[in-house]
């Protein structure tokens, strides 16, 4: 494996701290990819990695991503994101409160939230010895469940995505398959179905997909099988690597737009496999920043409307994505990227992007 100043070279990252407490065992390693636009914003994920090579991989993987993710969203802010190295059932307060402090050490450079394994109440506990924690409850400013956010921005990058390919934004008759009907998936089926879309979903937990298939007359299919649905529109709203060697030449949907991270089992090689078999990929960390969004909202002062607001530019963001694909011959993936690497370009040049908000940092140290 390549040594860590190797890997953060060739990724780009500013830094990587390990994190060491000896009172409570904990280990983590916070990694600050790109501050060109704002302070770092990414959750925390805890898991019982095998290696610590691995955890390194996946914050160093994660926390590029988060800074694609903002600047496609055009927020001001950069990418960051922590592993803690622990088994879920040794999560603690004073874990926790001992992790808050390391992100405080930080100064704001890093500002954390939820992720696997990760609760509300956690967050709270890190929360009590950093300000720079967000997904916090309502007794510290908290928004509460993102989810809803972030389905109606994948909501709005499907419309853009059905435009592109039928000249209308109407999913009115159209067939969608939801894979995972958790809080995401849930209310995205809400969003189709009331546009007048027929709906199929599978969940691994049965009883979540029949409540939905009841609500909103969808039709339920295993989990092994939703790839494979004779629909329109796929949308993978479960785990990463739904798009894969095996799903990709089962697809029969021509447009893939849905929630879940890393969708791509390999970004570059299934990228360029599902654009060879026409299917309209509309990059996940594009269309799903509705929960980033609404995060950011968080600290510059909750509000709602807004979050929606900047949660409908989606339509947009991927309308441009998919036209310059199409007139460039790039993978929808691929233009994606270009779009936010020319944004942070434009950033450390010192140009002030239109798209940029207020600074959460400056919110959070007054
Ligand atoms: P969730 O845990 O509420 O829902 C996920 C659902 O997927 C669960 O009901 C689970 O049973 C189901 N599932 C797991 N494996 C499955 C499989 N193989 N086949 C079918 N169903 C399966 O999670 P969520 O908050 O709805 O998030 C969904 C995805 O979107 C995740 O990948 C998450 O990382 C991503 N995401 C979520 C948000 C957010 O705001 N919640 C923001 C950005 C990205």
């Amino acid at each position: 494996m390549a040594g860590m100043f190797e890997q953060i070279c060739e990724m780009g990252h500013e830094q990587v701290v390990h994190c060491h407490d000896s009172e409570t065992g904990l280990r983590a390693i916070i990694g600050i990819h790109d501050t060109t636009l704002g302070p770092a914003l990414g959750g925390t994920r805890l898991w019982a990695y095998s290696s610590e090579e691995e955890a390194v991989r996946d914050v160093l993987r994660l926390s590029r991503g988060m800074t694609f993710k903002a600047a496609c969203a055009g927020l001001p802010l950069g990418g960051g994101k922590a592993v803690i190295i622990a088994d879920p059932q040794m999560k603690s307060e004073k874990l926790f409160r001992a992790y808050g402090r390391f992100v405080n050490s930080l100064g704001g450079r890093y500002i954390t939230a939820e992720d696997v394994n990760i609760s509300v109440s956690d967050m709270d506990a890190v929360r009590k010895e950093t300000r720079y924690a967000t997904g916090v409850s309502a007794e510290y400013g908290g928004s509460g469940n993102p989810g809803p956010v972030t389905a109606f921005g994948v909501y709005q990058g499907m419309k853009a995505a059905v435009q592109s390919h039928t000249g209308t934004d109407s999913l009115k008759g159209l067939k969608i398959a939801v894979q995972g009907t958790g809080s995401v998936g849930e209310r995205l089926c809400q969003l189709v179905h009331e546009e007048g879309a027929s709906l199929v979903v599978a969940d691994v937990n049965e009883s979540r997909a029949a409540q939905v298939a009841q609500r909103f007359g969808a039709l339920v299919v295993a989990p092994d099988e939703i790839h494979r649905a004779e629909v329109d529109v796929f949308a993978p709203c479960a785990l990463g690597a739904s798009l894969n060697d095996k799903t990709i030449p089962e697809l029969k949907a021509k447009i893939v737009a849905g929630a879940a991270n890393n969708q791509l089992a390999e970004e570059d090689r299934h990228a360029k496999m599902l654009a060879e078999k026409g299917v309209l990929y509309c990059p996940d960390y594009v269309i799903n920043a509705g929960g980033l969004i609404n995060v950011y909202n968080e600290i510059i002062g909750y509000d709602r409307d807004r979050a929606m607001a900047q949660a409908k530019k989606i339509f947009t963001t991927t309308s441009q994505i998919l036209k310059k694909s199409l007139e460039t011959g790039l993978t929808t993936q691929q233009a994606a990227m270009d779009l936010a690497t020319e944004r942070v370009a434009a950033g450390r040049s010192g140009r002030v992007l239109s798209t940029l908000d207020k600074s959460p940092l400056a919110t959070l140290k007054s």
